[in-house]
């Protein structure tokens, strides 16, 4: 089974509008409220790629309860820790091809319910094969949490794949116990390193990946939009090509792409078969309306377009 951590999840409400005026009542009855949040995109397209996934995290309130509604309507086992504190909503104005969105920061935190929720982490990893953690840390716990986790996973020998940006994946890095994988995209990369790199320069990025900071880090998946990824595995690099899409909706590629990283880890595919079932699930779901989701049927089309070349 695979683990699936959502710090800070949120509801995600879209609103459809025909014109948005700023400064007035703008009326809307095309509306879509779902379980967001990066990890649990991860757990929904682990559960469309019929993976076994249990979504944890930590959740509080009646938008806590919302989230974990949707989620048993969705068929996806969950098991959070709970705060008294509302979970918080995350609101996408669409508009005229445009979006404009308000992201509540979340509840604040106290380092209690940190502890309480590492407790049931650590008992969650009694019946999971790999855990996949995704986005940020609520306020109040400190940029180490996540390396708290990767400390305790790896005692009991499993595996994290960890999708996080900033001065969380800086800490990450520096941490003693490391992920299994990291997939930072392009412009995560070029925060961490404070440069700015081009999607076609694979020597530039091959230089960056052989430095000490990536070294004991198994997989890293850099992930390249249209362009599809860059890949240090151990000691090896693979550029991975991907065929060109008529993106619908490109939101949570990044997410899918880590759901399907975990389930053919999980598996033990090969690091060919892996590759292509990471950018299989990112192409899936740039096809679709919704975030975070994938039509299983074209999987085989996609899978067998991607090409998986040593650099
Ligand atoms: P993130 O969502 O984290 O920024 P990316 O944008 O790199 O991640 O997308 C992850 C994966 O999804 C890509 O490696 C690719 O397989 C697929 N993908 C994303 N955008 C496109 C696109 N425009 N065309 C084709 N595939 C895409």
């Amino acid at each position: 089974m695979i683990l699936a951590v959502t710090m800070n999840p949120s509801v995600d409400i879209s609103y459809q509008l025909s014109d948005f005026q700023l400064n007035d009542v703008n009326r809307c009855d095309e509306i879509s409220k779902t379980a967001g949040g990066k990890g649990l995109n991860v757990a929904r397209v682990v559960k469309l790629m019929q993976g076994n996934v249990l979504a944890t995290g930590i959740i509080g309130g009646t938008l806590g309860n919302f989230i974990t509604q949707e989620l048993t309507k969705s068929k996806i086992p969950h098991d959070f820790s709970k705060t008294e504190k509302e979970s918080r909503n995350c609101i996408a104005l669409l508009h005229a091809g445009q979006q404009t969105e308000i992201l509540e920061a979340g509840p604040t935190l106290t380092e209690a319910e940190g502890e309480a929720f590492l407790n049931k982490f650590t008992e969650l990893l009694e019946k999971v094969k790999l855990v996949t953690v995704s986005g940020s840390l609520p306020k109040g716990l400190s940029a180490s949490f996540y390396q708290q986790m990767l400390d305790i996973a790896n005692k009991k020998g499993v595996p994290i794949v960890m999708d996080c940006s900033g001065s969380t994946l800086e800490t990450v890095l520096q941490n003693q116990a490391k992920p299994l994988l990291i997939k930072p995209n392009l412009t995560e990369l070029s925060q961490l390193e404070g440069q700015l790199f081009s999607e076609k320069d694979y020597t530039q990025l091959k230089a960056i990946l052989q430095q000490e900071r990536y070294q004991g880090i198994d997989w890293i998946v850099v992930s390249l939009g249209k362009d599809g990824a860059f890949v240090k595995y151990k000691e090896q690099f693979y550029q991975v090509k991907i065929p060109k899409i008529d993106v619908v909706n490109p939101v949570g590629s990044g997410d899918a792409t880590v759901a399907g990283l975990a389930v053919a880890l999980a598996e033990n595919k090969s690091v060919e078969d892996t590759l292509k079932t990471a950018m299989t699930a990112g192409i899936l779901n740039t096809l679709e309306n919704k975030t975070g989701w994938i039509d299983l049927a074209y999987f085989d089309d996609y899978y067998k377009k991607i090409k998986v070349e040593n650099y």
